[in-house]
């Protein structure tokens, strides 16, 4: 019996519902089956257990940047991330020189390989100068497959999403070939119509990046790319749920017609996430930060919202207290539905025998109390 956490008391949430005064143990960086009659080791009443979060979306925190280009500075984005409860990450980078890219692709493989993320999404640079967003415009490129080819190569198997606007020339050709080589396409930064988004998720599109953002609205005569992607069973939609990026009408809009099963929260977070205000480097571009806010300091795109500040137990707390989904759909949108997306979900997303013991403790009023992973305290619950 060495070796064996027992956490007892709290409400856990598992896929099947909320257990009230729950147990959940922890053997060998696992979670393993709970015997009732056993002591526990940590005496979480009052307290939530939920399983740790996954981030599909993330370019930075801590002051640090993926698009660095140095182990030094991702694992500083990825520990700041996992002091926040996200337990799972795929790490992003922006726009870029495609060798530029390729350099840095090759540095996040590596940390990929060694378990530190779940693999690399490249945001750009084939996406619409329309809605480049805090993109650097003079970088863009039109995604030639030959192109972006290169780039999932150069991540030597760590690729595991691109975002692309799929109306540009070589758009759904690029979409297909990502969908062979196993690379999520998703369908963001884009100016495309609803028609043509269709056609993008035929091709093999699954995930909407960041939507409502950076995307033409939801007209009522022009649908556009939203109504199609909330439609279609086959996508899943992410949300920045900060409070800045979607208001909580439009974030509550989304759930009601895509389902609690097809959205991932996200964070998109720069490397002031879990940092005060003041001057971060995003990629080759400047943002100043003021009251949490990210804004591009200079250059074309000056006053763009260049990403978040966001971390993901903030947005677990919104999504309960100010958005009032309910526990376990919020659940569902930081941890299960990100999880299968990844196609990790045999191993995280939710509290279930077997799997990793990735795990966040909340207090009573939803604040983070602890971070577990693989079994390992990040940060220990102070329990009176
Ligand atoms: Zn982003």
């Amino acid at each position: 019996m060495v070796d064996r956490t027992v956490l007892a008391g709290a409400r856990v949430v598992l896929p099947t519902g909320v257990v009230e005064g729950g147990r959940v143990t922890v053997e060998g960086g696992r979670i393993a089956a709970s015997a009732p009659q056993e002591r526990p080791t940590l005496d979480l009443t009052g307290h939530w257990i939920v399983p740790g979060f996954v981030d599909v979306h993330v370019h930075g925190g801590g002051g640090a940047s993926f698009s660095a280009g140095t182990a030094e500075e991702a694992l500083t984005a990825i520990r700041t991330h996992r002091a926040h409860g996200t337990t799972t990450m795929v790490a992003s980078t922006v726009t870029g020189d495609l060798a530029d890219l390729a350099r840095q692709a090759a540095v996040l493989a590596e940390l990929t390989q060694q378990g530190d993320l779940a693999g690399i999404h490249f945001e750009g640079p084939f996406i619409s100068a329309h809605r480049c967003g805090a993109h650097q415009p003079e970088l863009l490129r039109d995604p030639d497959p030959a192109d972006v080819r290169k780039l999932v190569d150069a991540a030597h198997g760590a690729a595991r999403m691109m975002t692309l606007a799929p109306e540009l020339p070589g758009g759904l050709e690029s979409v297909r070939l990502l969908a062979e080589h196993g690379v999520i396409a998703a369908v963001g930064h884009t100016d495309s119509t609803y028609e043509a988004t269709l056609e993008a998720i035929d091709a093999g599109a699954t995930v909407a990046t960041h939507l409502f953002n950076a995307m033409p609205s939801l007209l009522h005569r022009a649908p556009g790319p939203i109504a199609a992607l909330l439609e279609d069973e086959r996508v899943t939609v992410e949300l920045i749920n900060d409070g800045t990026h979607l208001h909580p009408s439009v974030l509550q809009l989304a759930f009601a017609r895509a389902g609690a099963d097809r959205v991932a929260f996200i964070t998109d977070a720069m490397g002031a996430a879990g940092m005060n205000d003041g001057m971060y480097p995003l990629g080759p571009m400047r943002v100043e930060v003021k009251d949490g806010v990210a804004r591009i300091a200079d250059g074309p795109t000056a006053g763009s919202i260049a990403g978040s500040t966001l971390t993901l137990d903030t947005a677990f707390k919104r999504a309960v207290t100010v958005d009032g989904l309910p526990v376990q759909d919020a659940v569902r949108a930081l941890s299960a539905n990100p999880a299968r997306l990844l196609g990790m979900a045999d191993r995280v997303g939710s509290l279930e025998e077997g799997k990793d013991a990735d795990l966040v403790v909340l207090d009573g009023s939803y604040d983070l109390a602890g971070v577990m992973r693989k079994g390992e305290w990040l940060v220990r619950p102070e329990v009176r």
